[in-house]
């Protein structure tokens, strides 16, 4: 295994800069997740990584080792793409000591090698097997200990699971993991899936246009996104229009598209009045009840901020049901798990109230500017 630094790295095509300046540190061992929308260079960064592509400028170190002039044979490196590509005329164990022999492994060692991959694939009993006959989950574990079986330095994977159904593409994703920690290599996986990165990654390095938005352990990330295009893309949320009314001591109060005021903590940011921002009401951090005869509008029974608001909609989906609430006529969302105490039926009317430290708040540039762990 080895630490992978890219530095500075771009790619052209034309016109189209796919990758723009990315910078990239993977530490020995670590599963790293490049995760982002279609289309914003994760592919083209992975595949200058393992010298499939070459850059434009800027540089590519594998083991502290500069690797950017070599070819990809030179590197010990090696790629599991989405389309598991096995030979068909051969078997499962031929397919998995494929690259050792093009290695000039002698025929014993490739072959307990190879048989020591299919286990820790858990494919053992497949050794024989022709690899039409198997499923596209078995097929990509082969592919898996092809790759493996080398013994890379660094496992490249693109999209590996993305040909898989759902049910079989959360087991696999779990499978990986474990498999991961079972070879302690250094693996760079790619993928447009924020559950599967969450699921997976010791870190995530999210992309947007060409470069890193942010990096960081999956529970940071989630807890503090740099901006609202994190915000959007790490899971739905309730975002809401604000206007800054005064700055305070510990931050601002805004005028928000629900009716009412907030006060928002905004940290070291500046913002002034007048600022237009985005709220984000996370629904997890919504609190909802069903209005009783005595509540007043504007502070929870805690004394915190609330609003009253009607339930629109209820909409259930599978183990939880997501509840649409009409306040001032913005639609806020929140979920419960099937079975809560506390369902609410369309028409009911229910008071929302969160705490003001759990929103995030981002300016009209879409950087945050405040709220949550900031
Ligand atoms: P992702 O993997 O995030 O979906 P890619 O790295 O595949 O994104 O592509 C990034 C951008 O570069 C896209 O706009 C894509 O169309 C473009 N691109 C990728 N490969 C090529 C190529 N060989 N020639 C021209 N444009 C390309």
């Amino acid at each position: 295994m080895a630490s992978v630094t890219l530095s500075g790295l771009r790619k052209e095509y034309g016109d189209l800069t796919a990758v723009d300046g990315l910078d990239l540190d993977v530490d020995d061992g670590e599963l790293l997740c490049l995760l982002g929308p279609s289309g914003c260079g994760k592919s083209t960064t992975l595949r200058m990584l393992g010298g499939l592509e070459t850059p434009t400028d800027g540089d590519v170190h594998i083991g502290g080792e500069p690797v950017t002039d070599q070819p990809p044979y030179e590197r010990n490196t090696s790629m599991v793409f989405q389309s598991w590509a096995l030979f068909p005329h051969k078997t499962v164990l031929e397919n998995v000591a494929f690259g050792l022999k093009m290695d000039g492994v002698g025929s014993d060692e490739r072959e307990e090698r190879a048989r020591e991959m299919l286990d820790v694939v858990e494919m053992s009993g497949f050794a024989d097997h022709d690899p039409t006959d198997l499923s596209g989950g078995q097929k990509q574990r082969v592919a898996l200990a092809r790759s493996l079986a080398i013994e890379p330095d660094v496992l490249l994977l693109d999209e590996p699971l993305s040909n898989l159904d759902k049910r079989l593409r959360e087991q696999m994703q779990l499978e990986l993991r474990n498999i991961h920690d079972e070879v302690e290599t250094t693996f760079v996986h790619v993928t447009h899936d924020q559950n599967e990165a969450f699921t997976l990654a010791d870190s995530i390095a999210i992309m947007n246009d060409g470069q890193i938005e942010q990096i960081g352990a999956p529970r940071e990330v989630y807890d503090d996104p740099v901006s609202l295009f994190i915000e959007e893309f790490l899971g739905d949320t309730n975002l809401v229009e604000a206007t800054v009314t005064e700055t305070t001591e510990a931050g601002v109060v805004a005028d928000i598209a629900l009716g009412t005021e907030i006060e928002l903590p905004t940290g070291d940011a500046s913002v002034d009045a007048g600022d237009d921002l985005t709220v984000s009401f996370r629904p997890e951090e919504l609190d909802v009840e069903r209005a009783d005869a005595d509540a007043s509008g504007g502070a929870d029974a805690d004394g915190g901020p609330s609003i009253t608001g009607e339930i629109t909609d209820v909409l259930y989906r599978g183990s939880t049901v997501r509840f649409y609430v009409e306040c001032a006529g913005e639609h806020l969302f929140f979920e419960q798990s099937v079975g809560a105490d506390t369902d609410f039926a369309v028409g009911d009317a229910v008071t929302v109230s969160w705490d003001p430290a759990d929103l995030l708040a981002f300016a009209a540039d879409g950087d945050r500017v405040g709220g949550g762990g900031a």
